[in-house]
């Protein structure tokens, strides 16, 4: 799977010293991998290749940040970029009735797209439409689509004709007009694989609608396949816009990329289902995270960037990272300022991904309210008393208590919360929540 393939790209380069041209080449040619094995078509992964190359080595590494973290944003950025930046909507202004075209293979989801878009533009822009199929090969094809009109309540016109998907489609938007549809959706018959005949029809019902969109429909499973087809489609129509089927059953995302790269067109849909309501919004900036597995940990490595202390950070993951009988007052100390800094643990960590699991009683002993006086607890100690925190007994209480200003019971419950801050860096260390972070940091 492309997610997984790609974070271990980057799992393994992180902890390298300096972002050289040879360490993101190798690690490219990782991502590289990745890729192919993702079905991205091969001149598209050259590609993407080279621009997040270029991207890559002529940026420059700034103040905290770490080979692996500036790959990562590189990648992602160019992920996103390359998946078409934002999301982009259907032209719906022009004159109606807007003429929405949908052209692809056989079997692409092309008719069960009319359906959907009809669904959505219907249920959420509030829109007349009407149904309309040019497919004079296979009538079972236009009876599929005046089922789903019905399933709808959207409406559907059957020509008289079968013999010429020109002249159905522009019977079609005539009487789009006559019944001042806002919208008029234009289904076409696919054939199973390109060829000159369907490309030459396709293109005369283009030329005699004029469609304000032509969507190209695609289904993602077919992998390299849609590269190809893409290319095809884009050589002979004017796309507006791609919609992408079938992801429910796909998690690779190759398709996507390799089509948007191909034709430039926008993606503006994704088939999540067989359902009417399966048609979803393509959010590039989404994809480009989830491809890369990060969700919010692209955000979460910007924070970190900017508040922690990069050696105290560093310090504190090694220790984490050697398991908790190594993790002492000091560190106790050094991870509460820093806490303090990013405005509280609570809020560092709702980022990160399986901490909503911790027991609450946990996620409240590290809440900001007594962190100073910890702190000043801590402060009192000797180090040998932070180091061995096991040695602080009656005298050593009294001394500390004093010393901070606090009581017997305040010493105690600080020892008690660092024993099972112990026991939770060890929980949640094993679960690789906070180690994940803390190899995020510098
Ligand atoms: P067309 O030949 O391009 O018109 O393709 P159809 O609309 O007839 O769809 C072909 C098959 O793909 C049908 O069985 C659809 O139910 C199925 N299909 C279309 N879109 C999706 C999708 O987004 N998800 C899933 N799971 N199936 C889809
Ligand atoms: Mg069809």
């Amino acid at each position: 799977q492309l997610s997984q393939r790609l974070t271990g790209s980057l799992e393994r380069l992180r902890g390298r010293g300096k972002l050289t041209e040879d360490n993101i080449r190798e690690a490219m040619r990782e991502v590289r991998i990745a890729l192919l094995e993702a079905d991205v078509a091969l001149p598209v992964v050259k590609d993407f290749i080279k621009q997040a190359t270029d991207r890559a080595v002529g940026q420059e590494v700034v103040g905290s940040l770490k080979p692996g973290q500036a790959l990562v944003k590189v990648v992602h950025e160019e992920l996103k970029r390359v998946l078409g930046g934002d999301q982009a909507e259907l032209k719906l202004d022009s004159a109606p009735p807007v003429v929405i075209l949908l052209a692809g293979l056989q079997g692409a989801g092309k008719t069960t797209t009319a359906g959907k878009l009809a669904n959505l533009l219907k249920d959420r822009h509030r829109k007349k439409v009407l149904l309309a199929s040019c497919d004079i090969y296979r009538p079972a094809a236009i009876d599929q689509l005046e089922t789903l009109a019905g399933q709808v309540g959207a409406g559907f016109f059957r020509s008289e004709r079968t013999d010429d998907a020109e002249a159905i489609a522009r019977e079609a938007v005539s009487e789009a007009r006559k019944q001042f549809a806002d919208v008029l959706i234009v289904d076409t018959a696919g054939r199973l694989a390109i060829d000159d005949a369907m490309m030459d029809e396709i293109k005369r019902v283009h030329a005699a609608i004029d469609p304000a969109e032509v969507l190209f429909v695609v289904d993602s499973m077919t992998g390299q396949d849609a590269a190809n087809t893409a290319r095809a489609f884009n050589d002979a129509l004017p796309l507006s816009g791609v919609v992408l089927t079938k992801t429910d059953g796909d998690a690779r995302g190759g398709a996507a990329l390799s089509v948007r790269q191909i034709t430039g067109a926008p993606i503006k849909f994704l088939g999540t289902g067989e359902k009417i309501d399966g048609l979803e919004p393509f959010y590039p900036d989404r994809l480009a995270s989830r491809i890369l597995g990060m969700g919010d940990v692209l955000s979460l490595v910007e924070e970190v960037e900017r508040k922690v202390d990069q050696k105290q950070a560093r310090k504190l993951a090694a220790k984490v990272g050697k398991g908790s009988r190594r993790f002492g007052m000091d560190d106790l100390r050094d991870q509460l300022l820093q806490m303090e800094n990013m405005g509280g643990l609570s809020s560092l960590m709702d980022k990160l991904p399986g901490m909503n699991k911790l027991p609450e009683a946990a996620r409240a002993q590290m809440d900001n309210k007594q962190t100073r006086r910890m702190i000043a607890i801590i402060n009192s100690m000797t180090p040998n008393e932070r180091r061995f925190p096991d040695i602080i007994k009656g005298s050593r209480k009294r001394r500390i208590a004093a010393g901070s200003g606090v009581q017997i019971q305040d010493v105690n419950r600080l020892i008690k919360q660092h024993k099972q801050m112990q026991k939770m860096m060890k929980k949640v260390g094993s679960k690789g929540a906070i180690s994940k972070l803390m190899k995020r940091l510098p």
